[in-house]
């Protein structure tokens, strides 16, 4: 007996937009085709095989035959099919011509639907695509197709239309599109934004107007997926935006910190200035770790460098651990080791939880950590010993590039340590585009998580504008909230 495809909406990029019937049949099928830019959590809880349409068979991409005929052989070997598209599967996604494919052979399909992009992606930068008084019509039209040649599009009739106009598949021809629109007696001046990878961590929005959006879009660098925008309601942007805030630690933690700014209201600029590095290991590590009471931990990046050396996680059941906050402590007991957290996040709050309690303290952390932070409980009594396990390096991150590029765009920076502070200036300072960063610091809201972040900054000549009470990222979002 044939098994089933079903043509499931994924929604246009971030994991939690999809529906709960794609997720449940995503861990039903048998076999899962995804296209290539779906995010790798959208596949969370599936046990069938994954194939990747986009870039399998090697490394070219998938022709539509070939898909179909994959979709056709995997349910006529009895499999339940989910066939995954990026927004809704019948909106310029071929799910109509999978569909036909398959009925022609007799296999069931159904199709379940998804977000699309088209209404999304402008809702998610602040842009209702109708809105009462303003427009009350939209029409979505792929921009792929050229203008006046093959294109059954008539480009002229679509700039008298009035409404919004939303233009998929059309960065390639941007210019090209534009200039139909203003050949067909749209006005220069008419509102038109780009948003691009709505939805994603990486989402971006550029406005401008209709004269103006392409020379945007290319200044700040577009790439698809994006669309298009025009009409009237790009302008409740302004309103209905989240205030961007720049997030510049390590890759490894963007991911997270973005979802949590996300969740806090605003909208995530990804643009990492640190990278972090390991460090050789010294080769008595085990007899320092043996000389000492109590191990403190200062970041869960340290923890997670720590966990991969089997001789460092042997000995850590029988000492005293110290985690400073709560993301630390929370890594080591996802390896499941206990510990302690002192009540202030500060040398002063490790100190006074140290007192009486052990005289030997060993650091395991990032080489470039606070000298304070040691000084201060060497001046208490105790001996203080250091093993770096990483150490901090700028990230040499295309998107800090573009960051530094249009540092205006943003509403807040958030600095998570004094390191993100120095490379971010350092970096700006190597293109010849620090003028412009100190200009946009001096705007926008500047956010320190702690006291050696903000004298850093001071250091480097950047006001402060918000230190939150602990010294944690989650309580710095918080106070951002409150109007600064
Ligand atoms: N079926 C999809 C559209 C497929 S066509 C849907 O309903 O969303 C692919 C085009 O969709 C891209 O070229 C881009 O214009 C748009 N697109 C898809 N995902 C997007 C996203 N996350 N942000 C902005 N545009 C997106």
């Amino acid at each position: 007996m044939a098994g089933k495809v079903y043509l499931v909406g994924a929604g246009p990029g971030d994991p939690e937009l999809l529906t709960l019937k794609a997720r449940r049949l995503i861990s039903i099928a048998d076999v899962v085709l995804f296209d290539r830019l779906l995010s790798p959590q959208m596949l969370e809880g599936a046990r069938g095989e994954l194939i990747d349409v986009g870039k399998s068979a090697g490394s070219h991409k998938m022709t539509q035959e070939e898909i179909n005929r994959l979709l056709i052989e995997k349910a006529e070997e009895g499999k339940t099919v989910v066939r995954l598209k990026g927004g809704d599967p019948y909106l310029f996604g071929r799910g109509g011509e999978e569909a036909l494919a398959l009925r022609e052979r007799g296999i069931p399909v159904e199709v379940v639907p998804g977000v699309t992009s088209a209404i999304a992606a402008p809702e998610l930068a602040g842009i209702p695509v109708t809105h009462r008084g303003v427009s009350s019509s939209l029409t979505i039209v792929t921009g792929h197709e050229e203008p006046g040649k093959d294109s059954p599009l008539d480009w002229s009739a679509l700039a008298k239309v009035g409404g919004t106009l939303v233009i998929l598949m059309g960065i390639s021809r941007l210019e090209k599109n534009v200039s139909a629109l203003l050949e067909g007696g749209m006005a220069p001046l008419t509102p038109a934004a780009i948003v691009e990878k709505g939805g994603w961590v990486e989402q971006r929005l550029v406005a401008g107007a209709l004269g103006d959006i392409a020379a945007r879009a290319r200044r700040a660098g577009i790439e698809p997926p994006a669309i298009l925008v025009v009409g009237e309601v790009v302008k409740l942007s302004g309103q209905l935006a989240s205030r961007k805030i720049a997030l510049l630690r390590a890759d490894a933690q963007m991911e997270e910190s973005a979802r949590l700014a996300r969740d806090y209201g605003f909208q995530p600029i990804c643009a990492p200035a640190i990278a972090l590095q390991k460090r050789p290991i010294p080769a008595d590590l085990p007899q320092r770790i043996e000389g000492c009471d109590c191990l403190v931990f200062t970041s869960a990046n340290g923890v997670e460098m720590a966990m991969e050396r089997e001789d460092i996680r042997s000995w850590l059941g029988e000492k005293l651990l110290i985690s400073i906050g709560p993301k630390t402590k929370l890594a080591l007991q996802k390896h499941g080791f206990s510990s302690e957290v002192p009540r202030e996040y500060s040398s002063a709050g490790l100190a006074e939880m140290l007192k009486g309690r052990c005289q030997r303290v060993l650091f395991l952390r990032s080489a470039q950590g606070s000298k304070h932070l040691s000084r201060e409980l060497e001046k208490s009594g105790l001996e203080v010993g250091d093993i770096p396990l990483y150490q901090v390096v700028p990230s040499c991150d295309p998107r800090l590039d573009d960051l530094l590029k249009e540092p205006g765009q943003v509403d807040i920076f958030a600095f998570t340590s004094s390191s993100t502070a120095r490379f971010l200036m350092e970096r700006a300072i190597e293109l010849g585009l620090a003028e412009r960063l100190e200009q946009a610091l001096d705007q926008a809201t500047v956010a320190a998580i702690g006291k050696p972040t903000a004298e850093e900054l001071a250091r480097i000549g950047v006001k402060v504008d918000v230190m939150p009470a602990e010294f944690t990222f989650p309580a710095l979002l918080r106070a951002l909230r409150r109007p600064s």
